[in-house]
């Protein structure tokens, strides 16, 4: 089913008029080859190396080319917090705004052990290019405080949270930069930063952050929107490759928010969920999982290790065994040089930020396997956190149903212009997105001018 494309005519036009009238950037090294382990798993070189293969393929200048390779900012803050037994400890932040060109920058707050300015610089560059993918009219950002939720009270993450939002009042804001969920924090993390930074203002200020609870403006559909958008691009995945739903076998790493939502979602239109890996253990069932009631046993188990209607598996087996389509869904670099080859899907599908290091990308484009990249395919949070932050600042509240039908309209139209940059530069899908991507901030960047 063909979509009209996002993309406006005339904008095609004068992107291409515009780097005709630019200088080649001739000089700028390709694609750099990963020297060793440590550099494939940097997600900021991955990323780099990315933009600067997609950028030269779009022929951007040189001066482009430096403006949005790097971020625009990047604050490092150290928060003293009370902890429960009357210690004071020091955690370190960081805030990293990659992109303004588009509109306000968007991006999640991370709060994990191994949190780094390379992951977050990394992060908040993908928010802009994902933003963009979807043509909402945000830049990117992200944050990441280092810390071990999972040992730390509600208490001491109260005030972790707010001590962090307060030293990044000046920074954001509704027209500034709006953070919402990621890896470690939740609907409660973002109530307590709306809530901070509205005491700073001296009014409530819904619309500072995305992924609050329904009730203190959130939006209806909002925590399912990931894994929503992930199955919206697997139908048209499947749609495009002559595929057919019926008998489609799925493999989902992480069953958090996305992997457990993705899974519904995708169990509920049909598809055969058969295996899923845990970090602390897999399920498989060759004739498909029952996704509610695995719902249901980690509701009450905490785990879905355990299970009755799959059988105990170990989770790197899972992700090699046979399938259809991969949706890694829980963090970065598990797919690499020392996996990839064993992958037998058809479809990768990263639900997750930056599952697929360059080497592992190689391998998989030799099996011939079909990726939805990660700045196209998990784009349905964000692009239900863009719905959540314009019905704020309305201050009128759209139904599950109208939020759902604008964020497949959304995910559907992207998926084509993907594929249509794809055929038309003859390159990856990832490579793809990022020539999309790139394209639209390049051109709002030089219709706005350089404030230089
Ligand atoms: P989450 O914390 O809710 O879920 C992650 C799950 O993965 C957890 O259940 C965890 O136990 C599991 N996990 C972690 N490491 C694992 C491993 N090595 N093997 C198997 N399982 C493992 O996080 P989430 O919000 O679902 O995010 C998952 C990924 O999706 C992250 O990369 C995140 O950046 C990305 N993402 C999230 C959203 C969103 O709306 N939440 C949007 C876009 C992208």
């Amino acid at each position: 089913m063909a979509q009209e494309s996002l993309i406006p005519p005339t904008e095609r036009a004068a992107a291409g008029d515009g780097k005709k009238s630019m200088t080649a950037a001739a000089s700028r090294p390709e694609q750099a080859p990963v020297a060793s382990l440590e550099e494939e798993l940097n997600p900021w070189l991955a990323q780099e190396s990315r933009f600067d293969f997609a950028a030269r393929k779009l022929e951007l200048d040189d001066g482009m080319w430096k403006v949005l390779r790097q971020p625009t900012r990047e604050i490092i803050v150290h928060i003293p917090v009370g902890m429960d037994d009357g210690r004071i400890e020091v955690f370190t932040g960081y805030r990293v705004q990659h992109s303004i060109a588009r509109g306000p920058s968007k991006g999640g707050v991370r709060y994990a052990k191994d949190v780094s300015l390379d992951e977050v610089r990394a992060l908040a560059s993908w928010m802009t290019w994902k933003c963009a993918v979807v043509n909402i009219p945000f830049g990117g950002a992200k944050g990441g405080v280092i810390c071990d939720p999972r040992s730390m009270s509600q208490g001491e993450l109260e005030r972790m949270t707010r001590r962090y939002t307060a030293e990044l009042m000046e920074f954001i804001g509704p027209e500034k930069d709006v953070p919402a969920p990621d890896m470690g924090t939740n609907e409660q993390t973002m109530a307590w930063m709306m809530d901070t930074y509205s005491m700073h203002q001296r009014q409530t200020v819904t619309s500072v952050v995305t992924g609050k609870p329904v009730n203190i403006g959130g939006s209806r559909g909002r925590l399912q929107a990931t894994g929503r958008g992930i199955s919206v691009v697997c139908d048209n995945a499947l749609e495009y490759l002559g595929m057919q739903v019926k008998g489609c076998r799925v493999v989902v790493q992480g069953f958090g928010n996305v992997g457990s939502n993705a899974a519904r979602l995708l169990f509920e239109k049909g598809y055969t969920i058969t295996g899923i890996a845990e970090y602390d253990g897999g399920l498989w069932n060759e004739k498909g999982i029952d996704i509610p009631a695995l719902v249901r046993h980690r509701a009450q188990a905490g785990t879905i290790t355990g299970f009755p209607g799959a059988e105990a598996a170990e989770s790197p087996d899972v992700i090699t065994r046979e399938c259809d389509i991969f949706v890694p869904a829980a963090t970065e670099n598990v797919i690499t040089s020392a996996n990839a080859a064993d992958l037998k899907c058809r479809i990768l599908c990263e639900g997750a930020n930056g599952p697929t290091t360059i080497p592992a990308d190689e391998i998989l484009a030799s099996k011939g396997v079909f990726v939805l990249p990660d700045i196209l395919a998990n784009a349905g949070g964000v692009t239900a956190s863009y719905f959540e932050w314009v019905q704020d600042r309305m201050g009128y509240f759209w139904t599950e149903a109208e939020v759902n039908e604008r964020l497949d309209r959304i995910m559907t139209a992207s998926f084509h212009d993907v594929m249509s940059y794809a055929q038309t530069h003859g390159v990856n899908n990832r490579i793809a997105a990022y020539m999309l991507a790139i394209d639209r901030v390049a051109y709002t960047t030089r219709q706005r001018g350089m404030y230089a």
